[in-house]
C-alpha cells in the first residue's frame, strides 16, 4: 500500500513542474514552462511573490512596475473618458498591462514576442454576449499558449455610453488572470478531471484558483488606486469575489451536473466546503490567505529564480486537450454561458482549430 502511494506521488512530482517564487527579492525574471504546474502550486507561489509584501521586499522590477502603474493611471485619470478613448487610451492601456504582468505574474505575459498575450483589442460586443472583456486562446505558428483579449468599450449595448479607464483596468485584470491560469497551468487529463474545485469549468473558468489568486491581485491593487478598488467592491459585494463571474460559474456546474456531462467526464466532484488547511481558501462567499503558513511552505517548496531559470529552458509542451477554448469575463446572465457554448460549437464544426469569436468591430493590433 505505501509503495503503491509513493510511486503514485513520484509520477505526480515526474510529471509537474514545481513553480518558481521571488524568495529574497531576485532581480531577475524566471521563465515559466507553458502548461506545466499544478493549479493550486502555481497560484501559491504566485501569490506569495507580491501579497503583503512591503515595497523593499519586493523584486527592484516589481518595484518599478508598481511605481509605473501607479503614475499612469493617476495621470490618465485625470483625463476625461471620451477624450482618452479618442487619444491615448490604447497606448495606456498596453503599458499598463504590462506593469500588472510585471508586478503579480512575473512579466510572463507580455515580456517577450511569444509571450502569452498576443493581441490586446477594444471592442464593442454583440448585445446577446453580455460581455464586459474576454480572454481567447488562439493558434500561434510557435505551438506556444497564445491568447487574445478583448475589452468592451461601451457600458451600453447602443454604444453611446464609454467605460471609464478604472472599469476597464478591472476588467484588463481578470483577462490576464484567466490567460496565467490558462497558459501555465497543466492541462493534463488528471488536472482537467478536478478543474472545477482549480481553474473552474470550461465556458467561464473562475473556480476556485482563479478566484483566490484574482482576489489576491484586486485586495494587493486596493492600496494603488482608490477609484480602480470602487470598481473591485462594486461588482462583489465589498468580498473581492466578482458576483457575476461567481453566478455564470455555478451555472455552468448545474447545468453540466443536470445533464450528466461532469459524469460522463469524470469530473471530481465539487468541493462547496474545502479543508481550513488549505494556505489560501476559498469558499464561495469569503476567501481567506494564510499569509505566514504561504510563505513558509513556498520558501519550502518553490523554484528559486536564478540566472538559469531566467532563460528558456523548457520544451514545449502541448494541452492534452486542444479542443475550442474560449474564456470570457464577468458574464452577466446564463444566457451568456449558453451563447459561447453555441459559439464554439459553431466554430468547432467548422475549419478553425480554436474558437474565434465572428467578425466583431475592433481597435486592436498585434503586440
Ligand atoms: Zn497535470
Ligand atoms: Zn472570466
Amino acid at each position: 500500500m505505501a509503495s503503491a502511494t509513493n510511486s503514485k506521488a513520484e509520477t505526480s512530482a515526474a510529471k509537474h513542474a514545481r513553480p518558481f517564487a521571488y524568495k529574497n527579492g531576485e532581480s531577475v525574471r524566471p521563465f515559466l514552462q507553458p502548461y506545466a504546474y499544478k493549479a493550486r502550486d502555481l497560484m501559491n507561489c504566485t501569490v506569495a511573490s507580491f501579497y503583503e509584501l512591503s515595497d523593499d521586499q519586493l523584486a527592484p522590477h516589481q518595484r518599478r512596475a508598481k511605481e509605473g502603474f501607479i503614475k499612469l493611471f493617476n495621470r490618465r485619470l485625470k483625463v476625461p473618458t471620451a477624450e482618452l478613448h479618442e487619444t491615448r487610451l490604447y497606448s495606456t492601456l498596453k503599458k499598463l498591462m504590462r506593469h500588472i504582468d510585471e508586478f503579480f505574474f512575473f512579466g510572463s505575459l507580455t515580456h517577450d514576442l511569444q509571450s502569452p498575450i498576443r493581441r490586446l483589442a477594444l471592442t464593442h460586443f454583440p448585445p446577446e454576449a453580455d460581455l464586459l472583456g474576454r480572454c481567447c486562446l488562439i493558434n500561434t505558428d510557435d505551438g506556444l499558449p497564445g491568447f487574445e483579449i478583448s475589452l468592451e468599450k461601451y457600458e451600453d449595448y447602443k454604444g453611446h455610453k464609454l467605460v471609464d479607464l478604472p472599469n476597464l483596468v478591472h476588467t484588463l485584470i481578470h483577462e490576464l488572470t484567466h490567460a496565467f491560469l490558462e497558459g501555465f497551468c497543466c492541462h493534463c487529463s488528471q488536472c482537467k478531471r478536478n478543474d472545477i474545485n482549480a481553474v473552474g469549468m470550461e465556458f467561464t473558468g473562475h473556480g476556485p484558483i482563479f478566484r483566490g489568486m484574482h482576489y489576491a491581485v484586486m485586495v494587493c491593487m486596493a492600496d494603488w488606486s482608490a477609484e480602480l478598488d470602487k470598481v473591485s467592491r462594486g461588482c462583489s459585494n465589498d468580498t473581492y469575489i466578482e458576483t457575476f463571474s461567481l453566478s455564470a460559474e455555478k451555472s455552468e456546474i448545474e447545468d453540466m451536473e443536470k445533464n450528466g456531462t461532469l459524469k460522463k467526464m469524470g469530473m471530481r466532484p465539487y468541493i462547496r466546503n474545502p479543508s481550513r488547511r488549505l494556505l489560501i481558501w476559498t469558499s464561495e462567499h469569503r476567501i481567506f490567505i494564510d499569509v505566514k503558513r504561504l510563505r513558509t511552505h513556498v520558501r519550502r517548496t518553490a523554484m528559486s529564480v536564478s540566472a538559469t531559470s531566467a532563460k528558456r529552458t523548457s520544451t514545449k509542451r502541448k494541452r492534452d486537450d486542444e479542443g475550442p477554448f474560449v474564456r470570457n469575463t464577468r458574464v452577466q446572465t446564463e444566457d451568456a454561458v449558453t451563447f459561447l457554448r453555441r459559439l464554439v460549437d459553431l466554430n468547432s464544426r467548422g475549419e478553425e482549430r480554436f474558437a474565434r469569436v465572428p467578425e466583431l468591430p475592433w481597435w486592436g493590433r498585434d503586440l
